[in-house]
């Protein structure tokens, strides 16, 4: 059985934290979200795939590829009609790998609903907390977003049954668009635009899990560190090998990061029994991660620098806790080390470089007009990590190397059109956009405004 510890459970001696030494159930660790001593729940052990599996899925729909990942995992808690069924609802969109010159690709991650690979993780979970709710009762997600992670989240849960939805943002902080997207989302999905911070939004959204009073209204959370979003995101690598690669061949991933869960799902790929040669972790101007594989020093970056791969925007990125311990090593929230991990293991199968908003800029320019492949500037990013990897091995590599689009260029037309002259085509997810109507519940950042709104409205829901 696989079970789902703490990346806390040994923190002794650290002040106001008790280690958190118990396992749980997939199901625990999906609702729960993160482990009582907030540490972040780890799989053990993490199950093996045989390449002859993964080899058989040339050639056919995604969610097959998604079927066989999710029995791995969850075959001792839901039966495997109801994964079918589940992955089948999740994965309706193209996956498109894109060649962009010899065995160089890139997968496009960016035709889900809201055009960012996000969408994959959330369409899922949202499935998966649907069908794991307790005893049939309504299930209420509470989210704060600064951005884009609030629309993928709300689009992946309208419409599920069973569950309702409710998005904090920051009024004054996300663009004309994003609040649109948030504000139109409808049914069972609705936006609260508050008068503050984001940083407001986060507690408020904290004060209502901890507050006793509102335990009976089945509150959960559905952020990037909850298991139930890394296990859906190690799904797309085991397609593009099937798709791409030859038996005996090593495949190479680059992976644009930000708080590092989708290259985490590349790891566990990996460790699930796939033939990664090397995971490439390129980051924006937010280079605590390159830094500390170059020194063996680890430093966040605080405050976290803007840059134009603006979802990459990370300091301290939150799955860092989980990297460091499955590579023996322990971090904790703040970003303070209580123990190192094997640097020269993470080392041989990481490779990680900093790229700069002008490198970024001159990427997506130069992949136009060479090889007519439009990238944004999340996917120019994982390009030129990828480039810097080929220039830094020392032996030719001869299997496929795969570079992650994890965003549609139609969200960025201003540098697009800048870069390349060219007006990039609009997905129909943000065509119909212009036409969807709805308004936000105004709210001042006042937890006893937000828990009067809660009471009352969810008041006789389950
Ligand atoms: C969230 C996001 C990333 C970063 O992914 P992490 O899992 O946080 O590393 C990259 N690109 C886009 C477009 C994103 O929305």
């Amino acid at each position: 059985m696989i079970r789902y510890y703490s990346t806390n459970r040994s923190l002794e001696g650290v002040a106001g934290l008790t280690p958190f030494k118990g396992r749980v159930s997939f199901r625990e660790a999906l609702i729960q979200g993160q482990a009582p001593d907030e540490g972040l729940f780890m799989p053990e052990p993490i199950p093996a795939l045989a390449l002859d599996d993964i080899l058989a899925l040339k050639g056919v729909p995604y969610a097959q590829t998604a079927l066989l990942v999710a029995e791995a995992f969850l075959k001792d808690e839901l039966p495997r009609e109801a994964l079918k069924k589940i992955v089948e609802d999740s994965y309706n969109f193209d996956v498109p790998l894109e060649r962009v010159f010899d065995r160089m690709v890139v997968m496009r991650l960016d035709r889900g609903p809201t055009a960012s690979f996000k969408d994959f993780a959330a369409r899922m979970m949202a499935r998966l907390m649907s069908r794991l709710r307790d005893g049939g009762k309504r299930l209420n997600v509470l989210v704060a977003t600064s951005g884009d992670t609030g629309s993928a989240v709300g689009e992946a849960f309208k419409g599920v049954e069973g569950m309702g939805v409710y998005i904090l943002y920051p009024r004054n902080e996300v663009s004309g668009m994003q609040k649109k997207q948030l504000d139109t989302i409808g049914d069972n999905v609705l936006a609260l635009s508050v008068d503050g911070k984001f940083d407001d939004c986060q507690n408020l959204v904290k004060q209502a899990f901890s507050d006793p009073g509102l335990s009976h209204l089945n509150l959960t959370s559905a952020n990037s560190i909850n298991f139930g979003r890394i296990l859906p995101q190690s799904i797309y690598y085991i397609y593009a090998y099937a798709q791409l690669a030859g038996k005996g061949e090593e495949i190479v991933f680059s992976v644009p990061s930000g708080n590092f869960g989708n290259a985490l799902g590349c790891e566990y790929a990996r460790r699930m029994g796939l033939p990664v040669r090397m995971l490439v972790m390129p980051t924006n101007e937010n280079d605590e991660f390159p830094n500390y594989l170059r020194t063996g020093v680890y430093e966040k970056v605080s405050p976290s620098r803007a840059c134009l791969s603006n979802a990459m925007n990370v300091g301290h990125p939150s799955n860092l806790a989980r990297f460091f311990e499955l590579y023996g090593g322990t971090v904790d929230r703040t970003g303070v080390v209580h123990a190192y991990p094997d640097l020269e293991e993470m080392r041989r199968r990481i490779f990680s470089v900093s790229v700069s908003d002008e490198e970024t800029k001159e990427t997506i320019r130069r992949v136009w007009d060479r090889h007519r492949v439009l990238l944004e500037p999340h996917g120019a990013v994982g390009w030129r990590g990828l480039e810097l990897y080929l220039d830094a091995c020392r032996a030719p590599v001869a299997g496929p190397c795969v570079s992650l689009e994890t965003a549609h260029p139609a969200k960025f037309p201003d540098e697009i059109i800048e870069l390349t002259g060219i007006i990039p085509e609009v997905p129909q997810s943000m065509r119909d956009l212009e036409t969807r109507t709805g308004a936000p519940v105004e709210l001042p950042a006042d937890y006893g405004r937000l828990r009067a709104f809660l009471l009352d409205t969810l008041k006789g829901t389950d």
